[in-house]
């Protein structure tokens, strides 16, 4: 019989002898191919037009250098924006004024017994 061996259990944190493992216990493979290759993030895409200088490109990186200085005919340098994160939730301001304003109209309604709706 093969000597049994305590292991370290990623699952759990424990450790348990490799012959009554928990079957609960065993960690999912992850899913890969069976021919590894590293993932690869091309440089083509769907024909998009630059704004900087108004012609189609299929290269995120012929695209992106119109947004430079040095590749788009103003020479002004663009910010790339529509997939950054939101930094904050922006309040509207809160006009006091115009809330008692509207109040007081509404108040005056009621008491000359108008119907008062939104
Ligand atoms: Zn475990």
């Amino acid at each position: 019989m093969a000597r049994d061996t305590l292991r370290r259990c990623s699952v759990c944190g424990g450790h348990h002898w490799i012959s009554e493992w928990p079957h609960n216990h065993v960690e999912a493979e992850p899913q890969r191919s069976s021919l590894p290759a590293p993932m690869v993030i091309a440089d083509t895409i769907d024909a998009v037009r630059s704004m900087a200088d108004g012609k189609e490109y299929t290269s995120k990186a012929a695209l992106r250098a119109t947004y430079k200085p040095s590749g788009n005919p103003d020479g002004i340098s663009y910010v790339e924006v529509g997939n950054e994160r939101p930094t904050g939730i922006v309040k509207p301001k809160v006009d006091e004024k115009a809330i008692q304003t509207s109040l007081q109209k509404a108040l005056a309604r009621y008491e000359r017994g108008e119907r008062v709706s939104q």
